[in-house]
């Protein structure tokens, strides 16, 4: 569901700084929100919102810079990091004389300079008489829609017939959903039954706190625009409520929330009490890290791209991969060799000190920002220029509430408290966090990329692992939370642990959360691609368990965990019916909602 206010020319400076403060407040879980404030107003109101709500401009040029007095380019909204453009809205089809060539052009440009669009159609009360409502729409279609960048994650329809907007009078529920499937039936004729289901159409005209309950559970029904009400933040935040209400989550807060954590935490915590076997101890523990970190990356896949902070591995990097690893891998080979080990371990705890404060503060903090008296604490907006020496280099926001201060002093007390006595326990969680926020914050480009990148790490394990004493030398020589420790006992006399890299929590991680991405695009809800991920990575761990018991020697746990995990995702696509798609799943595709991407996004009311 996705929420657009129009400040349309309304507000002055004074007055559009308190509505943002006021939104800043708004509870937006499992609702986008975006507001158009007048161009004027847009650096000072973005100064001033939390990420949580984006930016629209209400306009933009046709053909980027240049002679166009009065005009703002969608180029110039880019670079001033506003995501969203309003284009087509009936005020500026009917004071600004816009007609459909022109909006068709301005939406190239707009889409060209990678904004994404709140595109509006809709009929005059005149036309509506005449039965000519859909025919009118589908008009004003007709030149968007060939568009080759209209994608439903580029693109959002607002159907907003002419004689609601400003009226009072609202369309009613029966003639929004006709109107609406008539639109997305439109959609899937010219495009194709994918775009039209995962394209989302918001309703506009007198949207209200006592309609919008109704209008926002009608099936088509994907959002509003909002005009009026969206001025006033008590209103709009109930409008916005009750998309979040009507949005029945398909894939949106997940059980991990409530059982995965307290899980994840007992199975990092509960072996240093009570005696768990190793093996036990690591599948468990492995396990569950790469289940709450799959749906923390499915959270973070559905925001919106300027405010996730996920960071995609090209095709490029999944190449090189092996060889800087190989090159990092040989480096810590030499240093554990020639380096003292008082030395090493000096600089280790200094590097981890810093790093592990910051791994624990972000790995806690989602799941406790999504209790409601943490939404409701006040947010503050810093912009930090980190490149000081230059002047000009764009300032980034950042974004902390109350909770991040006692946040930051338990991972800076941990962090401590792990470089001083290097408790195994302490490296865990330091290690557990870590794992969690790369899995969260990892992505594939594509299913191919995943694939390679999986294929030359199993190759890359097996040949440092098997092929020289080069793994097995830094694993054990290295005292920091790189890996796992499973103790085989609990005496503190002689302590003896078996081990996992986080390499092989992370690799096969990141590749069964772009399984959980698939069935989130394709509308899966049954999940039968990351379940099956799921059953393999564990499969495939105790695979490893039992190969190291019965033989003695140290396995590369990805020589067992990259077939088990790439032949799930190929048996379940070839029993689906499925391994074209598959095959061809790209994140960014996806996202341009072409090829292979069948279903609705995250938090899909629709299946
Ligand atoms: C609008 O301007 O897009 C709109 C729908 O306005 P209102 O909600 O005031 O009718």
């Amino acid at each position: 569901m996705i929420v657009g206010g129009n400040w349309k020319c309304n507000l002055t400076r004074a007055k559009a700084l308190e509505l943002a403060e006021q939104l800043n407040e708004l509870d937006t879980t499992d609702v986008e929100v975006v507001v158009a404030p007048v161009a004027l107003h847009v650096p000072l109101v973005q100064a001033k919102l939390k990420r949580a709500v984006s930016l629209a401009a209400q306009n933009c040029g046709f053909a980027g810079n240049g002679a166009y007095t009065g005009e703002v380019s969608a180029e110039q909204l880019v670079a001033l990091e506003v995501p969203w453009v309003i284009i087509g809205h009936s005020e500026r089809r009917t004071h600004f004389r816009e007609d459909d060539d022109l909006l068709a052009a301005k939406l190239d440009d707009a889409l060209k300079a990678g904004l994404r669009v709140i595109f509006c159609v809709g009929e005059s009360h005149a036309e509506r008489a005449a039965g000519q409502t859909v025919e009118v729409c589908v008009r004003q279609l007709a030149g968007v829609l060939r568009l080759p960048r209209f994608t439903p994650a580029r693109v959002v329809l607002a159907y907003e017939p002419v004689w609601a907007i400003g009226t009072g009078l609202v369309a009613t529920p029966a003639q929004a959903q006709q109107t609406h499937a008539a639109l997305r039936a439109h959609v899937a004729r010219e495009r194709s039954a994918e775009v039209a289901a995962r394209l989302r159409i918001q309703y506009g005209g007198s949207v209200s706190a006592a309609n919008c309950a109704e209008l926002a559970a009608l099936p088509d029904v994907d959002g509003f625009l909002v005009g009026g009400a969206s001025l006033r933040a008590a209103e709009f935040a109930t409008i916005v409520r009750s998309c979040a209400s009507a949005s029945a989550p398909a894939f949106g807060p997940f059980m991990a929330d409530w059982l995965a954590y307290p899980a994840l935490g007992a199975a990092t915590l509960l072996p240093a009490f009570v005696p768990v076997h190793p093996y036990v101890h690591m599948i468990v523990l492995a396990s569950t890290i790469v289940y709450v970190g799959c749906h923390r990356a499915l959270a973070q896949s559905a925001l919106a791209p300027g405010v996730t902070t996920a960071e995609t591995v090209t095709q490029k990097e999944a190449m090189r991969f092996p060889l800087y690893g190989s090159a990092v891998l040989v480096g810590l080979y030499a240093v554990v060799k020639l380096v003292k080990k008082e030395y090493l371990n000096a600089l280790i705890a200094c590097y981890f000190f810093v790093l592990g404060a910051g791994a624990v503060q972000q790995a806690v903090r989602a799941p406790l920002q999504a209790l409601p008296a943490v939404r409701r604490l006040k947010t503050h907006v810093w912009r930090v220029n980190w490149q000081f020496w230059d002047k000009d280099a764009p300032a980034e926001k950042v974004e902390f509430n109350a909770l991040d201060v006692p946040l930051l002093v338990i991972g800076l007390a941990l962090s401590f408290a792990y470089t001083r006595t290097k408790w195994w326990v302490l490296a865990n969680c330091l290690a557990v966090c870590f794992s969690v926020c790369a899995v969260e914050m990892l992505t594939l480009g594509s299913f191919q990329i995943g694939c390679m990148l999986l294929s030359f790490l199993f190759a890359y394990d097996i040949f440092w692992v098997f092929g020289t004493e080069v793994m097995v030398t830094v694993a054990k020589g290295i005292d920091a939370p790189i890996k796992l420790l499973f103790p085989k006992h609990l005496r503190a006399d002689k302590p003896e642990f078996s081990l996992l890299g986080l390499g092989d929590i992370v690799i096969p991680g990141i590749f069964v959360a772009m399984m959980l991405r698939f069935d989130a695009r394709r509308g899966l809800r049954a999940l039968p691609y990351f379940k099956s991920g799921m059953v393999a990575y564990v499969l495939a761990l105790l695979t490893t368990v039992g190969v190291m018991h019965f033989f003695e020697a140290a396995q590369p746990a990805l020589l067992y965990l990259v077939p088990g995990c790439l032949g799930a995702a190929f048996a379940t696509a070839a029993v689906r019916g499925e391994l074209a798609p598959l095959w061809r799943f790209s994140e960014e595709e996806a996202d341009e909602g072409e090829a292979g991407t069948e279903g609705r996004g995250a938090g899909a009311k629709r299946e």
